[in-house]
């Protein structure tokens, strides 16, 4: 099977039928071998009776259905795991992503990527709620992951499959899905693509993601830069306020030893503590999570590196 086309959906029954038929009109021409899997994440309305009759009638529609709304990522996460395909092209299911893209997005993959995302362009949502902060969010992804992209929040990318099944994905860290293939080796490449407004249901997002989009921000920064070796980011900081911590507490000493200063109410003597303290604990959190890194990835024989090909030996004698 050279692709796999992989939905999440959550509640959009107006959404799929139109969807569904609009792939398949865009990928026949192409002639591939392919198959769509849409993932129905917990879905109320008649979304799954809906795929169910479509399964009757499309038969290269693969359906995965969640047991209750387990969010977008693990949707997608589902998805990729099911998917057979040598490529997999992933698509929100509300049909603001263009599948008349996907021939451009596959095209661009041969050219020699791993992972081609979409840049939604013009972007078809309101702007105070959406396209301002996800601006600043694109901005500051692309600072802190060193993966420069337009639009971190498109869902329409292509992935070739190795990529993809390397891919570990936790809270909303769909959007992360081109720093983390990075990290891991990808080279990945952007290309404009069609946005349109919603036509059926509600997005289910307000601006609340903005905060949760930091904080995994937060936590892929981390992985991708200490992820190996935490020690070198908390043993830096325990350092440093060691360092500062010790000279006021010396500096304190000196004082009190020689000039015969009170120092027991002076807010120096708070710092200096406080400092010295904080330095042990993270230099303790430090050593705690070189600890947990080895157990990562001795307990599951995952090796901190990503081979892409191995010319074996032809001879050894
Ligand atoms: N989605 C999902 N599970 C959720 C929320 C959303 O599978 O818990 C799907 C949703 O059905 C859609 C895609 O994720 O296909 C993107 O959602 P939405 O269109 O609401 O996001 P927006 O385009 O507004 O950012
Ligand atoms: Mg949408």
């Amino acid at each position: 099977m050279e692709l796999s086309i992989v939905i999440p959906v959550y509640n959009e029954e107006e959404n799929l039928e139109p969807l569904i038929r609009e792939t398949t009109r865009a990928l026949a021409p192409s002639g591939k071998s392919y198959e769509i899997i849409v993932v129905d994440d917990g879905s109320n309305d008649k979304s799954y009776a809906i795929l169910t009759r479509l399964h009757g009638t499309e038969t290269r529609l693969k359906v995965v259905r969640l047991r209750r709304n387990f969010g977008q990522t693990a949707a997608v996460a589902a998805g990729l795991a099911h998917a057979q395909g040598e490529v997999i092209v992933a698509m929100d299911g509300d049909g603001q992503n263009d599948p008349g893209d996907i021939p451009a997005l596959l095209a661009r993959l041969d050219e020699g990527f791993d992972l081609v995302s979409g840049w939604r362009f013009p972007r078809q949502d309101p702007f105070w709620s959406r396209r301002l902060p996800s601006s600043i969010a694109n901005a500051l992804i692309s600072w802190m992951t060193q993966v420069k992209l337009h639009d971190y929040g498109c869902t329409l990318k292509a992935i070739r499959r190795d990529t993809a099944k390397d891919l570990k994905l936790y809270g909303e860290m769909h959007r992360f899905i081109p720093a983390i293939a990075y990290e891991r080796g990808a080279r990945i490449a952007e290309i404009k693509v069609h946005h349109r407004p919603r036509h059926g249901g509600k997005s289910k997002y307000g601006l609340a993601r903005t905060f949760r989009v930091v904080l995994d921000l937060l936590t892929v920064k981390f992985l991708l830069s200490y992820g190996t070796r935490p020690l070198h980011i908390f043993g830096l900081l325990g350092l440093l306020s060691g360092v500062v911590g010790l000279l006021l507490a010396v500096f304190l000493t000196a004082q009190k030893l020689f000039y015969g200063v009170d120092i027991g109410a002076r807010p120096l003597l708070l710092l200096a503590v406080l400092l010295i303290v904080i330095s042990f604990q993270f230099v303790t959190m430090g050593l705690l999570g070189e600890m947990i890194v080895r157990t990562y990835h001795e307990s599951q024989d995952k090796p901190i590196y990503a081979i892409k090909e191995i010319l074996e030996a032809r001879r050894t004698a």
